[in-house]
């Protein structure tokens, strides 16, 4: 029985890579400065891995910034408007600009898109293809770093993307061509490059095929088998793996266990059903890789269950047609549990239920000496800790609370029930009536932006540094100004600003029973940046009031309505990592009702508008068209819950920051939220056009603003908008804002954008002369 890994983190434990790329950029450190931080921890993985005797050691998991993009450079993949930098920049230079633009010498080249991986957080550049895409080998970074592997003495497996997945994840630059067309094309450079991988003594090659776990249609399958086929059989030397993630692969076993191939990987936590489709008439050749050690969450092994999955295999194949990996790439949980020391961080008992990438790795040794009667008196001492603490997890009184599981049973058999009182037409009436706003109401999305004074301000309150009440006086200050701005400027929904919040989602969770905080637990978000998710771990509900002085005292200071601002269950949800004991959909409702607490205590305090954030919800759609019913109900329930039994006269709006509403439109009618916000002014409102074909019945402010970047919009560009949208959507239903939450951006262009934005806004109310009814 072997183990093999399928890709290691690699921004550092301690966060090395990114501290170096960002001075690298900042120009402080030199390129081989920067390549010898990429060195340095490329070596630590590898002899952590080779000490540990994992047998199946990956290299090429390691990348500067993100490794679909390190694929498109190494293809030749470059799009057109960066070719003029490859006379002026070094090859990493040229890398970088991809993925990061380049502004320089009057020059603006916008990056490559960027989109979420699959359902996790990370976020991957989309290559984009040509109709007559020329592929070409363009660099050795994956031979490089075979080689560099092999010099320590570390035989590594080359882990690559797959061609089929490469091209579905990118997109089309024309109209008129289909992009899996050029599979035909692409497949020649992968065999040019594994030749050359052979040629160094590569003797296995990982390659990753996630898109096979989506719903594939006949002409994907017939073309997957095709190019999959030749390439595996191009190699009778090389030993194959084909790596499949985040869902169940089942329906295409019949072909793929009829590929020259030596081992398919399987993620048996997302899918442990498929285990009896593939150990079933699976070739003597073939030998399944199980995933059973989650690759995606931070809890520890339920050593049980696995083995009892893992001994079904063994029965019909025997351990030496068995490797045992984590279920996915490591990329997606942080690197080591010891490095969570301190004592205001974890509660022992959630630490002793967790592990990280480097635990991880001993789970699966652990389980090889379990499985292979290997093991020893101190290894079967932790399988017993281990059975028990799940049990003791169970009965656990700050995991599992009575109370908060019978509240969300109640509300489980009421669940049709919960909505609004009366019919979007009478509330919006009622509100108008208390409101009194002007046609094309304007509004902000939360943040205002967070300056280094607030933020130096934040550091020294934490450290207590400064004491409580002077953090509070230098919040309620900022606050003052932000209202008084706004009103200068003449927005007419106000906003408090989010100054007492560093984090949308970790606000709310350090103030919710339920949530604790590592010290360390970093996961790439994308390129440098990283997220420090909070860690739902038990039954969750609000203790106290999290945002209500904070509202009530901006209120106070003026006559307009300033919105309460929460961040939705969804997002809390898809945000963090989430207990296993319970399904999500429980934890989901469970956040809802601590969120409603708040909500309903804010509307008692006259809070006329309440915002409820929810940019996640669509990031939790299930990858699997037949799963996704199910989670919209429960989301879309989850929201309405957020916001049961608040007054007609209640104004609930929510905020999403994309705008791909074409499959999920209908759940978003159902929030039935009275306005929405969302992310627009990039397409030129041509994203309204779902809304405006299903007639969507509420108010919608789409955003005018790209805040994405420091340029400020012209009046003229702003009313253009607010006219294209107008001839989606009825006017009286458009609010204007911009396209999200301006924390990121400096109060300079800032202030002059909203100023532009309420001219504007101005602009149309006169262009479209509004009948009052
Ligand atoms: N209210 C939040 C803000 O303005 C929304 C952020 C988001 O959508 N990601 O910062
Ligand atoms: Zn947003």
């Amino acid at each position: 029985m072997q183990t093999q890994i399928l890709g290691f983190p690699r921004i550092g434990a301690n966060r090395e890579l990114k501290k170096a790329c960002e001075a690298y950029w900042k120009g402080t450190i030199s390129l081989s400065e920067l390549k010898q931080a990429g060195k340095e921890e490329r070596l630590k993985n590898w002899t952590f891995q080779k000490e540990k005797g994992v047998d199946l050691i990956p290299s090429n998991d390691f990348s500067f910034y993100d490794q679909v993009a390190d694929l498109a450079y190494m293809f030749g993949v470059i799009p057109s408007r960066f070719q003029f930098l490859q006379e002026e920049l070094s090859p990493e230079d040229l890398y970088f600009s991809m993925c990061r633009g380049y502004q320089k010498n009057g020059n603006d080249v916008v990056p490559l898109e960027m989109t979420k991986w699959f359902d996790t957080n990370y976020h991957y550049l989309v290559p984009e293809f040509e109709k007559n895409q020329n592929f070409f080998l363009n660099g050795n970074k994956i031979i490089d770093e075979f080689k560099e592997a092999l010099d320590a003495g570390i035989k590594t497996k080359p882990v690559l993307l797959g061609p089929i997945s490469f091209l579905k994840l990118g997109k089309e630059k024309q109209d008129d061509f289909n992009r899996l067309e050029l599979a035909h094309t692409l497949l020649p450079v992968y065999i040019e490059l594994i030749g050359k991988l052979e040629n160094v003594g590569v003797d296995c090659i990982q390659i990753d095929e996630p898109c096979l776990v989506t719903d594939l249609d006949d002409y994907e399958r017939k073309l997957y088998r095709v190019i999959l086929t030749e390439l595996f059989g191009s190699f009778p030397g090389i030993k194959f793996v084909l790596a499949t993630y985040f869902e169940s692969i089942e329906n295409e076993a019949n072909w793929l266990k009829k590929l020259p191939l030596e081992v398919l990987h399987l993620d048996l936590v997302r899918a442990p059903e498929q285990l009896d489709v593939f150990i079933e008439d699976l070739p003597s050749t073939l030998s399944l890789s199980l995933g059973i050690v989650n690759g995606r969450n931070i809890w520890k092994n339920n050593l049980e269950s696995s083995q009892i999955l893992v001994k079904k295999a063994l029965l019909k194949l025997g351990s030496e047609r068995i490797i045992l990996a984590p279920s996915c790439s490591l990329l997606h949980v942080p690197y080591d549990l010891e490095n969570e020391k301190d004592e205001n961080g974890l509660p022992a008992f959630v630490k002793g239920q967790m592990a990280f990438a480097k635990q991880k790795v001993d789970e699966l040794f652990l389980l090889k000496r379990l499985l292979t009667e290997s093991a020893d008196e101190k290894d079967l001492q932790i399988l017993r800790d281990n059975v028990e603490s799940f049990s003791e997890w169970r009965n656990h009184k700050e995991v599992n609370r009575q109370e908060v599981k019978c509240k969300v049973l109640e509300v489980s058999r009421i669940w049709n029930e919960i909505s609004r009182d009366s019919s979007f037409s009478e509330r919006i009436e009622k509100q108008q009536a208390r409101l009194n706003l002007p046609f094309f109401p304007s509004t902000m999305i939360g943040s205002l932006p967070q300056t280094n004074e607030l933020r130096k301000m934040r550091r020294s309150s934490l450290k207590n540094e400064i004491s409580k009440v002077e953090y509070e006086r230098f919040i309620n200050k900022s606050i003052e100004e932000a209202i008084r701005w706004q009103e200068e400027v003449g927005v007419d929904v106000l906003v408090h600003g989010e100054f007492e919040r560093n984090d949308m989602v970790e606000f709310f969770g350090e103030r919710l029973s339920g949530f604790a905080f590592t010290q360390n637990g970093w996961v790439q978000s994308y390129g440098s940046r990283g997220v420090k998710p909070p860690v739902i771990y038990g039954d969750v509900f609000r203790k106290e009031p999290m945002t209500v002085d904070v509202s009530v005292y901006a209120q106070s200071l003026t006559d307009k309505p300033v919105k309460g601002m929460l961040t939705g269950p969804i997002t809390i949800l898809q945000w963090s990592f989430v207990r296993e004991d319970q399904p999500r959909k429980s934890t989901a409702l469970q956040i809802a009702l601590a969120i409603r607490d708040e909500v309903l205590e804010l509307e008692e305090n006259g809070i006329s508008i309440i915002q409820i954030d929810e940019p996640a919800l669509r990031e939790g759609l299930p990858i699997k068209k037949a799963k996704q019913g199910e989670y919209l109900n429960w989301a879309v329930t989850s929201f309405k819950l957020s916001n049961w039994g608040v007054k007609d006269e209640t104004q609930i709006h929510t905020h999403m920051c994309y705008a791909e509403f074409n499959d999920i439109i209908s759940s978003i009618i159902d929030m039935d939220a009275d306005v929405i916000s969302i992310e627009t002014s990039r397409s030129q409102m041509e994203l309204l056009d779902v809304f405006a074909k299903v007639q969507y019945p509420n108010h919608i402010g789409p955003g005018v603003y790209d805040i994405h970047s420091p340029r400020i919009p012209s009046v003229t560009e702003m009313t253009d908008l607010l006219f294209a949208a107008s001839k989606y959507l009825p006017s009286d239903n458009i609010w204007v804002n911009p396209d999200c939450g301006l924390k990121t951006r400096g109060w300079e262009e800032t202030r002059k954008s909203i100023e532009n934005m309420i001219e504007s806004t101005k602009q149309m109310r006169a262009a479209i002369p509004h009948v009052v009814n």
